[in-house]
């Protein structure tokens, strides 16, 4: 195995893009025709984020073999176009919680289980595993450097690189040059202490990428070199950008693949074929038209919650060349009577995941406006499910219409399964069982039906997509469900569960319970995003 490891550290502040700094760096060496992988390092202590509030963290990503991972994942998917997997993403929870079980067991024969080596041990195991021959493994490690909970991760990275020899092993970092404007000057002195902090734990960063607003001057290149231990060429600007997707074609602007190389002793190509992302970029820049998609969600004060989404939306918008302005709505302040008028104005209403009744009876009068005034109707798991108690009630005639997330209900026309198939095996989940890990999660088939919408938008008949949720549509009710318009024109294989709902009376009104954001791509739009968008289009022009 020759995979050489990058490792991503971060600096001076939080929130710089370390995960689309490594996503970005993985195109680039993909272009320079070299076979990557990323993963990311969380130091946190849950096991994985799928508890976490995403107002505090961001999107739950979900993978194809369905683990719950950090937002980032998404960026090295969306960049890169490689899936992820469970063997991407680790969390001090999951590492702590591994190495507590294997001394249950008596795994370690009577030694004294210590963070040095047993926990740094488990996490070298992590970074090494489930690689064959690709050509880089990125690691990207959360947090900053300084934080005392990364201090094992620093370590096992430290040891690696040491392991493997600087032939295998590269150390980048990922600082901040603030300007201050008295000064007029982009300041380098954190970026200092930063390096130190990382020298005191043994490391020394080979590459230093330099978040800046402004170019950056040769002069503080060269002294950053000087006391960071750097070579100057080694000294990557990373200029603020208007889109993400112009950060590959910056950074190889700045010479960042051309020095990763060098570094390796690799061969580089010096005028990579960057058309892919110079396409994007442009059609972002100067798109031909435009369109409002009004997003009514309840976790609208972090965009980051909605990551996936709000990329989706935004691949589906060049796929048409049109831009997509969203419309983050609070679903609360629909449940007051004449609020629903804000949506007058919307080529389209999209109602997106979500867990919890706060702010559902807002997602429901949403649902009824867009199926009554004809407006394109997206709903994404939660929103399907709500679409469907919204059609129940006004149109199935069971004005009781409920979830069983919101307590027992005599019509839960939305309840928990308890048994589901994934491929040949049976599923099997408990009512009082944890919370953690124990949704329908991951990729699971979807059978669709001939002659619906839906099969026109994906043009065949089985598709796999992934999913997140504890509730399902309850068959059950199928006369109801038809009698209030409800065609299920995707359902799992078995034919037990709802995957699929549209309209017939209807120009565009979808439901899924999956969530087709995660597998949207730059280069790949999701065809119901494209298809979506398209039909706003359409839309924006009767009005
Ligand atoms: N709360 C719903 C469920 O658990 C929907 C989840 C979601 O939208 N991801 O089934």
């Amino acid at each position: 195995m020759t995979t050489r490891f990058i490792f991503v550290t971060g600096g001076v502040v939080s929130s710089l893009g370390k995960g689309l700094a490594a996503a970005a760096l993985g195109s680039l060496l993909q272009i320079q025709g070299y076979k990557v992988r990323l993963r990311k390092l969380d130091p946190y202590l849950n096991v994985d984020p799928g508890t976490m509030s995403p107002t505090q963290h961001g999107e739950v990503y979900v993978t194809d073999d369905g683990a719950e991972t950090d937002l980032d994942l998404g960026h090295y998917e969306r960049f890169t176009g490689v899936s992820t997997r469970q063997t991407d993403n680790i969390t001090t929870g999951r590492i702590y919680s591994n190495v507590i079980a294997k001394e249950r067991h008596g795994d370690y024969l009577g030694a004294t289980v210590q963070v040095i080596p047993h926990i740094t041990d488990e996490i070298k195991e992590f970074i090494l595993a489930d690689i064959t021959d690709e050509d880089f493994c990125i690691c990207e490690i959360g947090g900053t450097v300084g934080d005392i909970e990364s201090l094992p991760f620093l370590e096992a990275i430290r040891q690696v690189g040491n392991e493997l020899g600087k032939e295998r092993s590269l150390f980048i970092h990922l600082t901040l040059l603030p300007y201050i404007k008295t000064a007029g000057e982009l300041k380098t002195k954190p970026t200092q202490h930063s390096v130190k902090e990382l020298l005191s734990v043994g490391i020394q960063p080979d590459i230093l990428l330099c978040r800046v607003d402004r170019p950056l001057p040769e002069g503080e290149r060269q002294k950053i070199a000087l006391f960071c231990n750097t070579k100057h060429e080694r000294v990557i600007a990373a200029l603020d950008v208007d889109t993400i997707y112009a950060v590959p074609i910056n950074y190889h602007d700045q010479g960042f693949d051309v020095q990763v190389l060098k570094y390796f002793n690799l061969p580089v190509n010096k005028q990579p074929d960057l058309s892919r992302w110079r396409n994007i970029v442009a059609t972002q820049r100067e798109p031909e038209g435009e369109v409002t998609i009004a997003v009514v969600g309840k976790y609208t004060s972090l965009l980051d919650s909605y990551k996936s989404l709000n990329e989706a939306l935004s691949h589906g918008g060049i796929a048409n060349n049109v831009r997509v302005r969203l419309k983050w709505m609070d679903s609360e302040i629909f449940e007051s009577e004449d609020a629903i008028n804000q949506l007058e104005d919307v080529n389209g209403i999209l109602v997106p995941g979500g867990f919890g009744e706060r702010g559902t009876e807002g997602k429901i009068c949403a649902a009824k406006f867009a199926r009554e005034r004809g407006i394109p109707f997206f709903g994404i798991c939660f929103g399907m499910q709500l679409a469907v108690i919204e059609a129940a009630r006004h149109l199935g005639g069971i004005p009781e219409a409920s979830s069983s997330e919101f307590g027992p209900s005599k019509h839960a026309v939305i309840g928990l399964m308890t048994e589901w198939m994934k491929g040949n095996q049976v599923e099997v989940r408990r009512k009082d069982g944890d919370l953690g890990g124990t949704m329908r999660l991951g990729a699971y088939a979807c059978d669709i039906a001939k002659g619906s919408l839906v099969h026109k938008i994906y043009g065949t008949d089985k598709i796999k997509e992934r999913h997140r949720h504890r509730y399902e549509v309850n068959i059950t009710y199928r006369k109801q469900f038809e009698k209030a318009g409800l065609v299920f024109s995707g359902m799992s294989p078995d034919g037990n569960l709802p995957e699929i709902v549209e309209r017939k009376d209807h120009p565009w009104f979808v439901g899924v319970q999956f969530h087709p954001e995660l597998k949207s791509r730059p280069f790949e739009p999701h065809p119901l995003f494209k298809s979506f968008i398209e039909a706003a289009i359409k839309q924006s022009r009767l009005v």
